[in-house]
């Protein structure tokens, strides 16, 4: 029953308020229409009275949960689902718990783990205790699945999966009854105790509750709720082979939890009511008591050039078309955290695309408006020249001095620091041409500009290589110009350029990422590996400014009209390397119109 149309609602946004949303909507009713309801679990001993999630904070109104199931790393669509569950307990002064739904062994691992608690912490996001694992209840689903039993709502059946496949049935026919359907209760009991001893192959039996074959919701042919797989656990080791369902295990956790508001993405919404029929019936065996956790789905982020699917993602990673989880070009929180994107940009971005059911894909671009917000306050500004010309001042015969040059444009409180400026000099090659267009107001013949903090120059000729391309630019310095003494001021110049002293410019390598996807939407191709992008990442060797040899991984500075970069290592030839963050406007979406 998948939901997604994934041509609906391309490149819009989605229509939310920040703040606002149809979920904060429906616990505002909740809370006015019964504002002593104080959902407490409900006092009931339970079957094993440790359960540690029963605490004195269980009088809290409202209870979220974020339960990844560790079997990759978290991306951008979780941290939408991050700041909604987090975000509402913070907001209402409840709590979030985040909880592994950890019950297949298989693709889970420890690794997975504790990526998901640093990335969720990267984030800003607290669970005060409340970490759970959905592995810490499967006395409780082994015990409730003897329940349903017991009570003629579940049994084993011992159909080989394809032909449990063959009886379900499509979504326009009705599925047929198992022939094993109506085994007694003692001998489904008996096998499900042999099950969970080990005496049985994997595909030999599973457990099914025992609903409606003919159902017109799929989801209530009588689902699997237990399989056998003899698999070691990431916590549980070898302690069982039997393991139970997803959906059988959710709604179960949400209740033990005392979870107030279970909030799921769209492909749920079909499952809801099987969520409904596992808690009601143990509320009939009097195990849980109302009122239940109620489950509200909201639609999935998707954003454009980037696949938002483990799946996918784990297929980048093993088959080595990314440098690992956290390159900086991949849609994950390891990766964004390396590219440079701010926990607050993040933040911002899903307050700004908000939660509605509406499916759509995200324009990319929205979420660097967000990452541009973010860094512009908080990042010092420095030089750094990619393709460098070599420009001497013929008339400079000083040693060399220094410039005064602002950390930061709009707070001067953020001091100065010392550029080093002397006869020969690099500037950035785009800023000089030998036959301008009109409107170009940097360096060319005759043209006068300012060397941004130093001096104003004029250019009076310049050499070229046997290509024809500029080689050495000459000019001439006016010595009364100097940026901050009283003579700087008659000089009225349109252009402003940035340079390095040739002498004390050190190496950096800067890694340059475009779109990781050719197309929009990656998704919607047959094979979304043919859709790379094989020019997502260009190395460049640059010159920076002398101060940048002191920088420490993760520092983060916007380069003086190159964008943002991020410190991300040290080669072992001394030299650093910046990854761009992103560039200072939009010129993706110029380039490609
Ligand atoms: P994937 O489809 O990438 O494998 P998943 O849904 O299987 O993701 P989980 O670890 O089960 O991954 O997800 C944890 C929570 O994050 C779930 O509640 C899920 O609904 C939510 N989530 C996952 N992807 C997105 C997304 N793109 N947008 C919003 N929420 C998401
Ligand atoms: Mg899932």
């Amino acid at each position: 029953m998948n939901k997604k149309n994934t041509n609906s609602g391309l490149m819009s946004n989605e229509p939310s308020k920040p703040g606002i949303n149809f979920i904060r909507n429906i616990i505002d009713n909740d809370l006015k229409n019964n504002p002593q309801n104080n959902r407490k679990w409900a006092g009931k001993p339970m079957p094993h009275s440790e359960f540690k999630g029963s605490t004195e904070q269980d009088t809290v109104a409202i209870r979220t949960r974020f339960p990844p199931e560790p079997n990759g790393y978290l991306h951008l669509g979780h941290a939408k689902s991050i700041c909604l569950n987090f975000g509402i307990a913070n907001d209402y002064h409840g709590l979030c718990h985040l909880r592994f739904d950890d019950t297949n062994p298989v693709s889970e691992n420890s690794e997975y783990v504790e990526s998901i608690i640093n990335s969720v912490r990267w984030l800003g996001f607290d669970w005060d205790n409340q970490l759970f694992y959905a592995s810490d209840y499967f006395d409780y689903l082994y015990s409730f699945a003897i329940k349903f039993i017991e009570n003629g709502d579940a049994y084993v059946d011992s159909l080989s999966s394809d032909e449990i496949k063959d009886h379900r049935g499509t979504l326009t026919s009705p599925g047929k009854n198992s022939p094993f359907r109506n085994r007694a209760v003692a001998e489904n009991l008996d096998i499900f105790e042999k099950m969970r001893k080990g005496n049985f192959k994997e595909e030999c039996h599973v457990v099914r509750l025992k609903i409606d074959m003919e159902s017109p919701n799929i989801n209530l042919r009588d689902p699997v709720i237990y399989r056998i797989r003899h698999h070691s656990h990431h916590k549980t080791g070898k302690n069982w082979c039997v393991y139970p369902m997803y959906d059988y295990t959710h709604c179960i956790s949400d209740a033990l939890e005392n979870i107030t508001y279970s909030l799921c993405t769209l492909e749920f919404e079909d499952h809801r009511v099987l969520y409904d029929w596992i808690l009601e019936k143990l509320v009939k065996y009097q195990i849980f008591e109302n009122p239940l956790p109620k489950q509200y789905e909201f639609s999935r982020l998707n954003l454009t050039h980037i696949v938002l699917s483990k799946r996918k993602l784990v297929q980048l990673v093993s088959e080595k078309y990314v440098d690992g989880w956290d390159d900086p070009r991949m849609p994950t929180l390891v990766g964004v955290k390396r590219r440079g994107y701010p926990p607050e940009s993040i933040k911002l971005f899903c307050d700004r695309i908000g939660v509605s059911k509406a499916d759509s894909i995200i324009d990319y671009s929205l979420l660097e408006d967000c990452v541009r917000e973010s860094l512009n306050n908080s990042c010092y500004r420095k030089f750094v020249i990619f393709n460098p010309i070599k420009l001497i001042i013929e008339n400079y015969n000083e040693a060399e001095e220094f410039c005064d040059a602002s950390n930061h444009p709009k707070t001067p409180e953020n001091g100065t620091r010392k550029l080093p400026f002397s006869k020969e000099l690099w500037i950035e090659s785009t800023d000089f041409l030998v036959n301008p267009p009109k409107g170009f107001f940097r360096l060319f013949p005759g043209n006068i500009v300012r060397l941004k903090f130093g001096y104003v120059i004029e250019c009076t000729r310049y050499e070229i290589d046997e290509n024809g391309n500029p080689l050495t630019v000459y000019c001439r310095y006016f010595p009364d110009s100097k940026s901050g003494t009283a003579g700087s001021n008659k000089y009225k110049v349109k252009g402003n350029i940035h340079w390095l002293s040739s002498k004390h410019a050190i190496k950096c390598e800067i890694n340059l990422f475009d779109r990781l996807f050719k197309s929009a939407n990656p998704s919607g191709c047959d094979n979304f590996l043919t859709d790379l992008n094989q020019n997502s990442k260009v190395i460049v060797n640059a010159l920076g400014e002398p101060s940048l040899a002191q920088t420490r991984k993760g520092d983060q500075f916007q380069f003086e009209r190159h964008g943002y970069f991020i410190m991300d290592d040290t080669k072992n030839n001394g030299i650093p390397v910046f990854n761009r963050t992103v560039t200072l406007r939009d010129t993706w979406v110029k380039k490609n119109k």
